[in-house]
């Protein structure tokens, strides 16, 4: 069933995260509502702006979401994540999603300040969620920086100047990766959480170890970002098919790797439960 972000984080008891899981085709949300039905537990599924860049457009795979998201039996939130382009954030109510993450964390400070609080304004007036990062996650597009820190005072700063609703931080974990070998600072972790009252949020969660995923939920972390572990699991399945088999019809490989994202993202519910 389509629920809330404010819901869904509203009633989300302490200690405990949710994970949020990128969609990029059709079957990747058929994968994550797949495993939300088997486990039964909330998700959120969301459509980054580079997913939405490779559709040329966000209807069509949006209304998809929606569709996949209203069917299930688990409740799931539909998020837009990573949305730079703040027309695009604008979206989100026409779009049938009720969260946003506007990142201007490649902005200077006063910028993405000014441009996150017209966002989470914008929010508030229409019953969106809207998450912030501060202190630039790397990995995106190849622009890895490692060993950024978010600064539990400056958090605290930003999260009253802006008035976002959740906070993505910077604390060890990288986008894209393809081993779960980052180290993440707990201690940090458990520090910004003191210093902010809304709920955090890792990005780049695939690279983290499952028992440091744990770790990171019971120090603060309320949001888990899972999205190359699903591209993983597929292009490996897909790739493992057409090692072994002859054929054209794009079912015969899809499948496995559909319900290898599935198998992936229930392992990711099982180890946050
Ligand atoms: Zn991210």
């Amino acid at each position: 069933m389509l629920s809330s972000a404010h819901d869904l984080f509203r009633g989300l008891p302490p200690g405990t995260s949710v994970a949020a899981f990128n969609a990029i085709t059709l079957e990747h949300a058929e994968a994550i509502a797949a495993a939300a039905d088997e486990t039964g537990a909330p998700v959120v599924m969301q459509l980054s702006q580079n997913a939405i860049a490779f559709h040329e457009r966000p209807e069509a795979i949006a209304a998809a979401m929606v569709a996949v998201a209203e069917t299930a039996s688990a409740p799931i939130v539909l998020h837009l994540d990573h949305i730079t382009d703040e027309e695009l954030a604008l979206r989100t109510v026409d779009l049938g999603f009720s969260s946003v993450m506007f990142d201007g964390a490649t902005r200077d400070y006063e910028e993405n300040v000014a441009a996150t609080r017209r966002v989470a304004t914008w929010g508030a007036d229409h019953g969106i969620w809207v998450e912030a990062e501060l202190g630039e996650i790397g990995g995106k597009d190849g622009a890895h920086a490692p060993g950024v820190r978010t600064d539990p005072e400056e958090a605290a700063r930003f999260v009253a100047d802006t008035a976002v609703d959740s906070l993505a931080v910077a604390v060890g974990s990288s986008h894209a990766m393809t081993t779960q070998s980052a180290s993440l600072d707990t201690d940090l972790i458990e520090r910004i959480a003191a210093s902010v009252d809304v709920p955090l949020v890792l990005h780049g969660s695939s690279g983290v170890p499952d028992e440091t995923l744990l770790r990171a939920a019971r120090a603060g972390m309320r949001k888990i970002n899972i999205g190359t572990a699903l591209n993983i699991a597929f292009t490996g399945a897909v790739r493992e098919w057409l090692d072994a088999h002859d054929g054209v019809d794009p079912r015969r490989y899809i499948a496995p790797g559909r319900d290898a994202m599935a198998r992936t993202c229930a392992h990711y519910l099982e180890v946050l439960r």
